[in-house]
């Protein structure tokens, strides 16, 4: 066969339809300077801390690069199950949160099970669901405050073998679901996946973890990429009973958390009043720049965790998103799942200051 017979896009035929549907995520701007302000990631405004870097590079120095790093990494759920009062049998660490969610869909809900959504939830479900196979069964969310429509989540999942995907507190709408409800989907489903990515900023009684003793079908997926300010370095963990862990812990590939991510997570986990300062700082910034944005009449749902969801009152998101790039600000534009909405992520004081700003002269 000469190689000129081989048309171009013979190969770009053999992908999946699901693949080939999928948007790529969160493409960046093709041209034009990079942002002064980046608020649209949900990314920490404040880096790890040098003392905390020096300590992570010199641990590494002595380590053995040439290995594999320790199955599992034992010292790591070791001392998470400590911070988290776990037991290490019930923790497992990934390559992020994310690698985490897409093993567990793919376990319990691929090769044509169905994962129940609350849209407009995480863009990368769709993608999880279309890399496993899993078809979507969607449930929107309700009213001003876009909470989840419970009673329909609970009849799409009980007894048909439907698994739901709860994100709490919720990307990108910032709500969250009360225990209440991961009790009742507990008793309707076979198994609840909760992701808690944002958990660290939302308030106690939010957080699920005191419910794995009392539900043996809860898991639960935490990362130290936002409340850590490690995203860099992509350490996710999940949590659930050894059983349901070890399957899940089948269906992503070993040595996942390299020697970088973990040294990162232990100094991390050794200082953790760093961490908690810094979401009680972001809490107290949510509110205030959410209290800003209603007083700039936009309509703002109650948020747990380090981002905001509003609209501008003409409607037209991608508009406004244009001009705030336009001056050096970058917030999420969520037309594709929500139209005419935005997402902010909590900056620092002065960085949301001067987000707030610009906005009231774009408005
Ligand atoms: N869940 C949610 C809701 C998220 O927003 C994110 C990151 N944007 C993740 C999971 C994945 O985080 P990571 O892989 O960095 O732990």
């Amino acid at each position: 066969v000469s190689v000129r017979a081989i048309p171009a896009d013979s190969a770009l035929a053999a992908v999946r339809p699901e693949i080939r549907a999928l948007a790529t995520y969160a493409a960046p701007a093709a041209s034009g300077p990079a942002p002064i302000l980046k608020l649209d990631f949900n990314e920490s405004p404040f880096d790890v801390p040098e003392e905390i870097k020096g300590v992570v590079l010199a641990r590494l120095a002595e380590r053995r690069w040439s290995l594999y790093p320790e199955r599992r990494n034992p010292r790591l759920v070791e001392a998470l199950a400590a911070r988290l009062g776990v037991s290490p049998s019930e923790l497992a660490v990934g390559n992020g949160s994310g690698e985490l969610i897409l093993a567990a869909v793919s376990v319990f809900a691929g090769q044509g099970g169905t994962l129940v959504l609350a849209p407009p939830t995480f863009s990368l479900y769709r993608q999880m669901a279309a890399i496993s196979g899993a078809r979507l069964s969607l449930v929107p969310r309700l009213g001003p405050d876009l909470a989840v429509d419970e009673e329909e989540v609970l009849a799409r999942v009980a007894g048909t073998g439907a698994i739901p995907l709860v994100c709490s507190p919720n990307n990108p709408t910032g709500g969250v679901v009360s225990r209440e409800l991961v009790r009742r989907l507990a008793a309707a489903a076979s198994v609840v996946l909760l992701d808690q990515a944002y958990v660290d900023f939302a308030a106690e009684e939010d957080d699920a973890l005191p419910l794995l003793p009392e539900l043996p079908n809860l898991v639960v997926f935490r990362t130290l990429s936002k409340a850590y300010a490690a995203a860099g370095f992509r350490i996710g963990y999940v949590a659930a009973r050894a059983g349901l862990l070890a399957e899940i812990e089948k269906a992503y590939l070993p040595y996942s958390v390299d020697h970088a991510a973990e040294e990162l997570a232990l100094a991390l986990l050794e200082r953790p009043e760093i961490s908690r300062r810094l979401c009680a700082l972001l809490a107290s910034e949510r509110e205030r720049v959410a209290a800003r944005l209603r007083q700039l009449s936009l309509a703002v749902p109650p948020s747990r965790s380090n981002f905001l969801f509003f609209a501008p009152r003409d409607g037209d998101g991608r508009a406004l998103h244009a001009r705030l790039l336009a001056r050096g600000i970058a917030v999420r534009e969520l037309h594709a799942t929500h139209p005419g909405h935005l997402r902010v992520t909590v900056g620092s004081p002065e960085q949301n200051d001067l987000f707030l700003a610009v906005l009231a002269e774009e408005l």
